[in-house]
């Protein structure tokens, strides 16, 4: 197993978040996380990259209690990938992504051939090539993104988590990343963990679907099963229809207006 979580839960100070969440993720798999606004998937994703404290329960990597793992191991096994947000950094791109080599520098932090060749072909596989020395707050929201995703290949980890990675990208970039996750999980075997609000995305790229309802397990299992017009309505309060998707084998959700609303 690459993650197991056991009966997590988490506290904002007094205000419950997560409750009771059991799951685990297989290694090599590709597991997005679902749910409505404020259900708990960011505050689960940052437990994960162990940036919050449980309150309670365990979550288990590769079999060891994450929080037996030093700063320096874990940097080396996981990257995190937050949400697109302003990036002020004077940093350029390639400085930017390099930095993914850190935990793996020596006493005198310097970045040899392989580090510097590792951060190429990172900001190749991003299609950021073009972009390798402008600044960080100089690129839009969504180059930003791909220079993050960028640093975390170049982390060359065994887990990568990522906080809503397509939400500031274009559509042909949406697919880009996606078919990286892909590739990467395929070709080095890593485990991609994402929070999702692309339901038809997530259901072409999932192996597995974690859907959260106020921070709680509503459904967990392949598209297929999760991606359910009941289960789906529940969920989110709203109707949705679903059919199946002409570009292949996965279900697609369709939001259906209120009724009246459109005549
Ligand atoms: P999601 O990612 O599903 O939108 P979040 O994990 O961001 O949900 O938030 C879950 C709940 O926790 C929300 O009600 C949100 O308002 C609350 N929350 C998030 N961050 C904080 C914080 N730093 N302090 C207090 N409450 C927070």
């Amino acid at each position: 197993m690459a993650i197991r979580v056991n009966k997590l839960s988490y506290a904002y100070r007094r205000t419950p978040v997560l409750h009771d969440l059991t799951f685990e993720v297989a290694r090599g798999e590709c597991f997005i996380v679902l749910g409505p606004n404020g259900s708990g998937k960011t505050t689960l994703i940052k437990t994960l990259a162990n940036l919050l404290p449980v309150s309670g329960g365990d979550i288990f990597f590769r079999d060891r209690p994450l929080k037996r793992y030093s700063r320096g191991d874990l940097a080396r096994r996981v990257a995190y990938v937050a949400q697109a947000g302003i990036d002020d950094s004077p940093f350029s791109v390639k400085e930017m992504v390099i930095m993914g080599r850190t935990p793996y520098l020596g006493v005198l932090g310097v970045e040899g051939r392989t580090d510097l060749e590792f951060a190429r072909q990172a900001i190749e596989y991003t299609g950021l090539s073009r972009l390798s020395n402008r600044r960080m707050n100089s690129l839009s929201g969504g180059e930003r993104q791909r220079a993050h995703i960028a640093r975390a290949i170049c982390q060359q980890p065994q887990l990568i988590l990522l906080d809503e990675p397509t939400a500031a990208l274009d559509l042909a970039h949406q697919i880009r990343i996606m078919d990286l996750m892909a590739t990467l999980i395929k070709d080095q075997g890593i485990t991609v963990v994402m929070v999702s609000h692309d339901i038809n995305l997530a259901a072409m790229y999932a192996d597995r679907l974690l859907l959260i309802v106020d921070g709680r397990v509503a459904a967990c299992g392949p598209p297929a099963q999760v991606i359910d017009e009941q289960t789906l309505a529940r969920a989110y309060g709203c109707h949705i229809l679903v059919d199946r998707s002409p570009a292949g084998p996965w279900p697609r959700v369709n939001l259906v207006p209120k009724e009246g609303s459109r005549t």
